[in-house]
């Protein structure tokens, strides 16, 4: 087998980084066109009915004209849509679609409706999220992911979303972060634990060790807590409270003081400064005694 080019083997660095463990590569016979997966798909598949095992799910690169192409693809998987379809939020891949479109020139959906192959293409993202809503109102995973006469989901289908076209080198981990939903909904159900590659990439100029001890008013237990496990990046405000993977919200902590701190903390740090607090229970009343309860 030819090496891949340098681009593909950036991806799969990227989707590993953020699995927690090496995503493998799968070429497409007599093409230049390379999937990026997970090797556990392959064990879904298994229990597959057609017995397929060439788990073509995933992200799929190709260079086309001299241009990058990076779509996202369910071919022929009817254990991985069920899946995808069972995961599957409108909002969340509506959001992903727009938050992705600085990568790409062209908005581009394959998808199977009503049995039959269809094709949306937009220049304009406005108009392509038209098309979409509009098969929202019926129902939109329900309309694409639709059940065959035979009751089987996914056979035969084809569902490829465009998430970048003309894109570099240099995009790819902000491409794979903001479409990562995509790929956690491959699996039986979301993934609790998402390692937090891109937080841990914003730390990089931060030495690797516990920062506990420059966190201000700790209280007696967490002080008495000596550090164990692994080290992680924590975000001081926590991320579905709004909190940023940027440097001025993470530090690095162990797995113990992580626990014990998460969503307890406020401030931020840069590369020379740090100024986090532990918020005890009694700011928290101060807080309640001089703000209206909404
Ligand atoms: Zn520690």
């Amino acid at each position: 087998m030819t090496k891949p080019p340098k681009i593909v083997t950036d991806i799969v660095k990227s989707v590993s980084e953020k699995l927690g463990r090496e995503a493998i590569l799968r070429k497409v016979n007599n093409r230049e066109e390379y999937f990026i997966l997970d090797l556990a798909f392959s064990y879904f598949q298994k229990a597959d009915r057609n017995r397929r095992n060439d788990y073509r799910s995933g992200y799929l690169y190709f260079k086309l004209k001299n241009t990058n192409h990076l779509l996202f693809v369910l071919a022929h998987s009817p254990i991985m849509t069920s899946f995808f379809k069972k995961n599957f939020d409108y909002e969340v891949f509506k959001n992903i679609i727009i938050n992705t479109e600085l990568y790409r020139d062209e908005n581009s959906l394959r998808f199977k409706n009503k049995g039959k192959q269809e094709r949306i293409k937009a220049i304009d993202i406005k108009e392509f999220l038209n098309k979409l809503d509009e098969i929202e109102k019926v129902g939109f995973a329900k309309s694409v992911f639709a059940k065959d006469t035979k009751g089987i989901t996914g056979t035969g289908n084809i569902f490829a979303l465009s998430i970048a076209r003309g894109f570099k080198g240099k995009d790819i981990n902000e491409i794979i972060e903001k479409s990562w939903d995509l790929f956690l909904w491959l699996y039986p159900s979301k993934p609790v634990f998402q390692r937090n590659a891109s937080l841990n990439r914003s730390l990089n100029k931060i030495e690797n060790e516990c920062e506990i001890s420059k966190i201000k008013n700790l209280p007696k237990n967490i002080l008495e807590t000596s550090c164990s496990g692994q080290i992680e990046g924590a975000h001081i405000k926590p991320h579905k409270d709004g909190g940023t993977d940027k440097l001025d919200n993470g530090l690095w902590l162990c797995k113990a003081h992580h626990r014990l701190t998460e969503g307890k903390l406020e401030g931020h740090r840069g590369i020379n400064t740090f100024k986090v607090n532990f918020k005890n229970k009694r700011d928290k009343r101060r807080v309640r005694g001089t703000r209206p309860t909404i």
